[in-house]
């Protein structure tokens, strides 16, 4: 088990919000020791594993897990994985049916990374509804990381993705209520507003990863992200483990929160911890972490998970020992009593 208290120790030496922590009552944090995350402490964890967020990860880990328990590459797992629910109507918040920027239009960013850190991004593309099958395409097919915006769009038209109209009758009439009632900024907050991160280890013990997004609801035209940035939304590293994001994606990239928690676990933090810093972080350096979500999840080379909130509500989906599970996340900000 973690010592919870060598665990707050460690917090207070590593100084990432932990004066805060200590002198709000409000505030709580480090590892539960009931949580699910407990059992991240088993000797040797089970392989293959894959992990999501949100509870959309739930039928897309069914997707990745297909091709896991088929000895596929991870790589195809967490493409097959996060194309579900790229292409469900009633997932507001990625692919097809995703809600639009304030301007009506649905922009999608998305990233995909493999064991040999090969990676590809696309981001702020319109009329595709799967950007990560364009994201791997990018990184397979072009000496380039990243395509964004009508250039992103072009080359996926030209490798035979077909041009479709993204926006629901649901999405737009939700967009028009909001031009009505609301102030004319992005939301954070809005419901079901949730970014796919997806990490999977398959039978061979390598590991890739896969994020994509509609970003933020209302969101200024052009607005991208963490979703689609290598480091940010995202990051794997074979040697160590993995790690994504999800919530407000400004919070994320001025953290660079996928690599910084898989660098924690290089230097041996388990991933629980390495989530639970990375939040810490958030709070030490931006005054405002009360007002918006930040949710991560990492998996290391093991098979051991971590995952953790700024606020409560955060869930994960978790597929191993042939078994599918929507979990609780734990999380930073406590209720006043
Ligand atoms: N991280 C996403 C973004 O900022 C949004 C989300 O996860 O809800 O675009």
């Amino acid at each position: 088990m973690i010592d919870r208290r060598k665990f707050l120790k460690d917090s207070l030496i590593a100084s990432v919000g932990a004066v805060s922590v200590i002198s709000s009552p409000k505030l709580f944090s480090g590892q539960d020791e009931k949580s699910d995350s407990a059992q991240n402490l088993k000797e040797n964890p089970s392989l293959p594993i894959v992990i999501s967020t949100w509870k959309h990860g739930i039928p897309a880990n069914e997707a990745a897990w297909k091709t896991i328990i088929n000895n596929g590459r991870a790589l195809d797992a967490v493409e097959k994985g996060v194309r579900v629910p790229e292409s469900d109507p009633k997932v507001q918040s990625v692919g097809y049916g995703g809600l639009p920027d304030r301007d009506g239009y649905v922009t999608l960013d998305a990233c995909i990374m493999d064991e040999k850190g090969n990676c590809g991004s696309v981001a702020c593309i319109q009329h595709i509804k799967h950007p990560i099958s364009v994201a791997r395409l990018v990184m397979e097919k072009t000496p380039h990381v990243m395509l964004v915006g009508s250039g992103a769009l072009k080359f996926a038209l030209d490798n035979g993705f077909k041009k479709e109209n993204l926006l629901t009758k649901e999405t737009k009439a939700k967009w028009e209520k909001w031009l009505k009632d609301s102030k004319y900024k992005p939301d954070i907050k809005t419901e079901g507003h949730d970014t796919i991160g997806m990490l999977a280890i398959d039978n061979q013990g390598n590991i890739s990863g896969a994020c994509t997004t509609s970003g933020l609801a209302w969101k200024y035209h052009g607005r991208v992200g963490d979703s689609p940035i290598i480091g940010d939304g995202m990051f794997v590293d074979n040697e160590v483990g993995g790690a994504a994001a999800t919530g407000k994606g400004e919070a994320v990239m001025k953290i660079a929160g996928s690599f910084l928690i898989v660098e924690l676990m290089r230097i041996g933090k388990k991933p629980q911890q390495a989530c639970e810093l990375a939040i810490e972080r958030i709070v030490k350096k931006q005054s405002d972490y009360k007002d918006f979500q930040v949710g991560f999840i990492a998996l290391d080379k093991k098979g051991n998970y971590g995952a953790f909130s700024l606020q409560k509500g955060f869930q994960y989906a978790l597929y191993r020992d042939d078994k599918n599970q929507l979990l609780d996340s734990n999380y930073y900000v406590r209720d006043e009593k």
